[in-house]
């Protein structure tokens, strides 16, 4: 293990611990910022899901408040730390979106697509069962309404839905999307907002960040600026593996694309950190 301090360029802006339902129940921030600590990142944010769609079906108004009251707790013995939310389908709920972003307790919003109106949540779609290709253009022109919106700080995952299809054995050409994800960009990058590398399809049958390098370049290429790279952990050994490998490979991604530097968002505010691998 590397004494604190020696890495202060480590950055992971996306992890989840037991507060969102599908991660690790073992898995606590304080776990998280002891081994954060030890290896002396410059920052992490802790996100857990809020998936506004289901704001009060769900639970996700009291998984909010105690994720708020944890982070904010928290911040006074890792001033490291980053009390962030990952943001799910906030067009599908915008009234309670815009509440919720009001929240003075909050530094980071990553905005996400994890279900389409209608739709399943595509970790539970039956890819064999549906036009995929119809599929996609959805979920693009989704992301796009996401980013006109645009009052989250980084849009997630981009190419998301990849993890699943793929695991359903499906290839496909993202080809015809590129336009919409082109206008998606170019949306975000006039709000100087940015778009994340998330490096968790490395575990995932995909194999891949979502989205890869092409996708990040174009971003880069169509004037963006703002990049961060996140694990999107839901469990310890997830973080571990992101600091021996996932991370580094997520950081030499963003400087093929260009980038020089992470942004990491307190208070909503941008300041940037060096990336080196
Ligand atoms: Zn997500
Ligand atoms: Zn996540």
């Amino acid at each position: 293990m590397l004494p604190a301090g020696e890495n202060l360029n480590f950055v992971d802006t996306h992890m989840h611990t037991n507060l969102s339902n599908d991660a690790d129940k073992r898995i606590t921030i304080d776990a998280y910022c002891v081994k954060a600590a030890k290896v002396g990142f410059n920052a992490i944010a802790i996100t857990e899901h809020i998936e506004m769609n289901a704001w009060e079906k769900d639970g996700f108004v009291n998984t909010f408040e105690k994720s708020m009251t944890a982070n904010t707790k928290a911040k006074e013995k890792y001033p490291f730390l980053i009390s962030g939310i990952e943001m799910g389908q906030a067009t599908q709920n915008i009234a309670d979106a815009e509440k919720v972003l009001q929240d003075k307790r909050l530094d980071f919003v990553i905005g996400s697509i994890h279900e389409l109106p209608g739709r399943e949540d595509f970790a539970f779609l039956n890819f064999h069962n549906v036009d995929v290709n119809l599929l996609l253009r959805e979920n693009f022109l989704e992301i796009l309404r996401l980013c006109k919106w645009g009052k989250f700080d980084v849009l997630g995952h981009l190419t998301y839905v990849l993890r699943y299809m793929s695991k359903a054995g499906i290839t496909v050409d993202l080809r015809p999307y590129n336009d919409i994800i082109a206008e998606a960009f170019k949306t975000i990058i006039a709000k100087g907002k940015g778009i994340e590398i998330n490096v968790s399809g490395y575990r995932a049958d995909y194999g891949k960040t979502f989205p890869t390098l092409k996708y990040v370049k174009l971003f880069k290429d169509l004037g963006g600026d703002v990049i961060t790279v996140g694990s999107d952990s839901h469990a310890m050994h997830n973080f571990d593996r992101a600091i021996r490998s996932d991370l580094k490979k997520g950081a030499q991604i963003a400087l093929d694309a260009g980038f020089q530097y992470y942004t990491v968002f307190r208070e909503h505010k941008p300041t940037k950190v060096k990336i080196e691998t």
